[in-house]
């Protein structure tokens, strides 16, 4: 059977389809979906256009039921779900089921956000006028997702965007259309009128670009590459649009002299490792000290030695396969350019051979790197760290700030004076004290500086900066 798109509360068919494959077992086709054409895009946001009027009139009580049954549902099958998630992307299905109780929890704090809706009234400075300050919906959303968190990212920008009062045209990414469909039409169910929400699942080039040259999308969320990123931004800049982008990452992680060793291994191998290194909150720089250099290089062999790399339905499976061959390609390459510059390859890098045909790699790390390489600056996305040495701290913080990108930044030390100065000094968004660059809550602000973000914050209540455009009324007494 084939999953269709929802356009206008209608599942769709559309002329072609596409299939989604498990990177653990490339014989194994998780589903079939629709593809959607440029000409369904622009169904998609002529609907999302005409459902804006009386959704963003709607009542607080009907968006929070919507959103609470979502997040219930999610919740409730979160073991299925999840394993649907670790199926097709390749995470490990403990990762997997994580992720998709995440999703839940999404929904269930903007279910709640609904309820929280609030303005501002002042004086003015002028007498006997009162001033008002309204947060009101934007109008049509876009939402662009990557593949690597196929539940999350839909779920952190659907639910703001639906709880503020916004239609919304959503593109999941074409490696991973199974969550998004899940959640969409757990959503459909839930009762959102016809029009609010509409799946279109297809090619960036072709759906993703329709929506990018829509005069109607007001706003448009994207979580992906730095390349598209850009193009997003060029052609928000072209319809006076707002826009929000989440792109890569090269996140620092230092290990200082006087860390604990075992938690500054733990949470490197968390950072670098996890998830197959593909996350854009991944570190894949770690910033070492020479005093404890050549103890954490042993100790993170050692560590390395142990990870049990496999199919990621497997029970015991710590690390899955990556997500497509080209991913692993690009993983390859730069394990050979980390080789040409210089960089000395310490431990795995290989390719594995498992039961079933994935694309399984070990995990790979660098010692003798320098912060200029480009395995140093550009963003690799798959599961290959590097050891970079310095003196002392001052050195550590200036490397780990010299690099274009800005999301996330971690420190190992015992010493409140280095955690203290870290946090304030990492020119990051997020900054991690003796815990791993990626691992985030739901409830509080993501996003990051430089060349990894623009716009507002995700998540949270900094959510409604993006979702919703503000209103000041001034009225004479
Ligand atoms: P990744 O390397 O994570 O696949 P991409 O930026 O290519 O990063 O993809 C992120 C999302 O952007 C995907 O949903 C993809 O289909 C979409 N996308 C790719 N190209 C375009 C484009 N030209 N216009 C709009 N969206 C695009």
């Amino acid at each position: 059977m084939v999953q269709k798109n929802l356009i206008d509360g209608e599942w769709i068919a559309g002329s072609e389809a596409f299939r989604n494959i498990n990177p653990s077992d490339t014989n194994d086709v998780v589903g079939e979906y629709a593809r959607a054409s440029a000409e369904d895009a622009r169904a998609a946001i002529a609907a999302a256009k005409a459902a804006f009027p009386a959704w963003s009139r709607s009542g607080i009580l009907e968006r929070h039921a919507i959103l609470r049954k979502t997040a219930d549902e999610i919740l409730a099958r979160k073991d299925e779900l999840g394993k649907l998630l670790s199926r097709e992307e390749g995470k490990t299905l403990a990762e997997g089921i994580g992720e998709t109780v995440r999703a839940g929890q999404i929904f269930d704090f903007f279910a709640g956000e609904c309820l929280r809706l609030a303005g501002e009234v002042l004086p003015s400075a002028r007498p006997n006028i009162g001033v008002e300050i309204t947060r009101e919906p934007i109008g049509v959303v876009g939402i662009i997702t990557p593949w690597n968190f196929p539940i999350a990212i839909p779920a952190w920008k659907i639910a703001p965007a639906l709880c503020y009062g916004n239609t919304v045209v959503f593109k999941p990414a074409e490696l991973v259309p199974g969550s998004s469909w899940a959640i969409v039409d757990i959503l459909h169910r839930a009762g959102l009128p016809k029009g609010v929400l509409n799946l279109v699942m297809g090619k960036g080039s072709v759906v993703g670009q329709a929506m990018l040259d829509s005069p109607d999308i007001h706003a448009i969320t994207f979580t992906g590459s730095t390349g598209t990123g850009k193009r997003v931004a060029l052609a928000s800049v072209e319809h006076n649009r707002k826009y929000q982008l989440e792109m890569g990452g090269k996140n620092p992680f230092v290990v200082l002299d006087d860390a604990d060793l075992a938690v500054a291994v733990e949470a490197a191998v968390n950072s670098a490792f996890f998830s197959t290194g593909q996350r854009c909150t991944a570190s894949s720089r770690l910033i070492v000290t020479e005093g404890i250099h050549d103890r954490f290089v042993g100790a993170m062999g050692e560590r390395m030695k142990g990870l049990v790399i496999d199919d990621a339905l497997k029970a015991g499976t710590q690390i899955g396969p990556v997500v497509d061959e080209s991913q692993l390609n690009q993983d390859t390459d730069y394990i050979a350019i980390g080789r040409q510059e210089g960089a000395k390859l310490a431990f795995g890098g290989e390719l594995l051979k498992r039961d079933t045909p994935g694309f399984y790699l070990q995990p790979a790390l660098f010692t003798e790197a320098t912060n200029a390489m480009r395995i140093s600056r550009e963003e690799i996305f798959g599961p290959v760290a590097s050891v970079i040495r310095v003196k002392d701290y001052d050195e550590a913080l200036t490397v780990a700030n010299d690099t274009p990108f800005g999301l996330s930044s971690g420190i190992a030390t015992t010493s409140l004076k280095h955690a203290t100065h870290f946090k304030r000094n990492a020119d990051a968004g997020m900054v991690m004290v003796n815990l791993p660059t990626a691992g985030v809550d739901f409830h509080v602000p993501f996003g990051g500086r430089k060349g990894s973000s623009h716009g507002s914050r995700e998540q949270g209540r900094y959510a409604a900066e993006f979702y919703t455009t503000v209103k000041t009324a001034y009225t004479l007494a």
